[in-house]
């Protein structure tokens, strides 16, 4: 079979049209499966033949979704699941056990951070967190208990950048499995299983849907760990992808390359330009060169992505440049085609302390832009408004 390259098969991977030969997908919405014979019943159920049984264990809508993914990222098997952290939960579920220890970026999504600290915590799981850059913290955190490694890269939103081969050397090292987020890049920029990472997890609300339609998530891996595993926690647990958030999603696929390709050319030329500006006192963007790990995402990523964050004086100037726009949204969401605005400081990162911010180098000027895709003068001419005025 000849090897297909990605903008094929984020069109047709997984696709095998059934007896009614339609060229588009269908969504198969329905709960449960019918057998020809109590004897096939059996079988299926006794894993002695494949089919389809229950749509929380499996339907063919979200298993088109599930092959696509799984060959986009180059990995194994995928699952699917109803969110983002759904699929974080599913894989903590699946991987620890009481006493287990956790390392974890300090970047990483709010929710994540309190599913570890306030669900897994009940369980005994614990759990350390280290700046993403530094290698050198990791290696000496690890402990005869470190089950798994946990990182965003770039992270939300100071566009932090974690070394996947490195921590994934790192994470061999230890017996453990380095899980890397990759919301951010999606597959069209980054691979980290290619690059040695473990396990794969996704908020396909955000990219891979890309027009802010449906929440879902997955996991993507090795037969074992997410065939076996993470399988078994969703057939039992019940967290599955419903089959029209699975069809939604099928068809974002299908011009992520395109739509990723256009964000970070969109996300760049705005951060030349808020670099320009003399009200701008810093803009963090992988695609700067004045970015301190400008060489590695070269090396790392083969797009630089549509989230530009940049610092203001304080946080009445942030804010006087949001309440200004007229065109960009002003929520946290991200991945969307249309623009977003978000003061990370008093909404997402709002629930830290003031010295977990600083920590996390989210000041009160901080404003993070998720470019979207309308015309990057009407996204200019948006927030120059607000700039000047200041
Ligand atoms: C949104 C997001 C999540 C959570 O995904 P949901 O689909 O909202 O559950 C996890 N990680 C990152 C980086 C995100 O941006």
């Amino acid at each position: 079979m000849q090897e297909l390259d990605f903008e094929t098969l984020a069109v047709r991977a997984g696709h095998r049209p059934t007896a009614e030969a339609e060229h588009a997908e269908p969504i198969f919405t329905t709960s449960s499966y019918i057998f020809t014979s109590a004897q096939e019943a059996a079988e299926v159920f006794q894993g002695e033949r494949t089919g389809n049984i229950y749509s929380r264990f499996t339907n063919p809508t979200v298993r088109t979704f599930e092959e696509r993914l799984a060959a986009l990222e180059q990995g194994e098997v995928c699952v699917a699941t109803a969110s983002g952290m759904a699929a974080i939960l599913a894989t903590g579920l699946a991987l620890l056990e009481a006493g287990d220890h956790v390392l974890c970026s300090r970047s990483v999504f709010g929710s994540t951070v309190k599913l570890f600290d306030s669900y897994f915590k009940k369980f005994a799981v614990t759990v350390d967190y280290l700046d993403p850059t530094d290698l050198d913290a990791w290696r000496a955190a690890v402990t005869a208990k470190t089950r798994l490694l946990f990182i965003e890269t770039p992270s939300n939103p100071t566009m932090e950048v974690a070394d996947i081969a490195g921590l994934a050397a790192i994470a061999a090292e230890a017996n453990a499995k380095l899980v890397v987020d990759n919301c951010f890049c999606t597959p069209a920029l980054q691979q980290p299983l290619r690059l040695g990472a473990d396990l794969v997890v996704h908020s396909a609300t955000k990219y891979l849907d890309g027009q802010g339609r449906c929440i879902g998530g997955a996991v993507v891996g090795d037969h074992v760990t997410v065939g076996e595993a993470v399988r078994g926690v969703l057939r039992t647990a019940g967290p599955s992808m419903s089959p029209f958030n699975a069809w939604v999603f099928l068809k974002g696929l299908e011009t992520l390359s395109l739509r990723m390709q256009a964000h970070s050319r969109q996300a760049l030329q705005l951060a030349q330009w808020l670099a320009s500006r003399p009200e701008v006192r810093k803009v963090y963007y992988p695609g700067l060169a004045s970015h301190p790990q400008h060489a590695l995402v070269r090396r790392q990523q083969s797009g630089f992505g549509g989230i530009v964050s940049f610092e203001l004086a304080d946080q009445a100037a942030a804010w006087r440049v949001i309440d200004a726009t007229q065109m960009l949204s002003i929520t946290a969401n991200l991945g969307d085609t249309k623009t977003t605005i978000t003061h990370p400081a008093t909404t997402t990162h709002g629930r830290l302390s003031d010295a977990e911010r600083a920590a996390a180098g989210i000041s009160a000027g901080l404003i993070r832009i998720a470019v979207g895709l309308e015309s990057l003068r009407d996204i200019q001419t948006d927030l120059q408004r607000g700039l000047e005025s200041l």
